[in-house]
């Protein structure tokens, strides 16, 4: 997956739940795979690129949530799978 097929692929995911991040990146990170800054910017290490397409939608829905939640609370977690499943389940049907 290219970078440009990345970011469109996030921006796609976002739209579909209703969020608008400012800005996506993908930038080699120290310590961690993404992360989301508090004014909606995006930032993904570029090894997302290669990993399998389920880890990286996990990373890619866990990052786009923080721009609603902040923490890894109860809601969070649960939107998180519920997303994730769905997601899947989208992509399995329409490929
Ligand atoms: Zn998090």
């Amino acid at each position: 997956m290219t970078p440009n097929e990345f970011k469109e692929d996030v921006l796609l995911i976002a739209k579909k739940m209703g969020l608008n991040p400012k800005e996506i990146h993908l930038r080699q990170m120290k310590r961690k795979l993404a992360s989301c800054s508090s004014n909606g910017r995006l930032t993904f290490d570029p090894t997302i690129l290669n990993e399998p397409e389920e880890t990286r939608l996990k990373i890619i829905l866990h990052e786009l949530l923080h721009l609603k939640y902040p923490n890894h609370g109860k809601m969070f977690k649960r939107l998180l799978e519920t997303y994730l499943k769905e997601e899947i389940r989208y992509r399995r049907e329409f490929s």
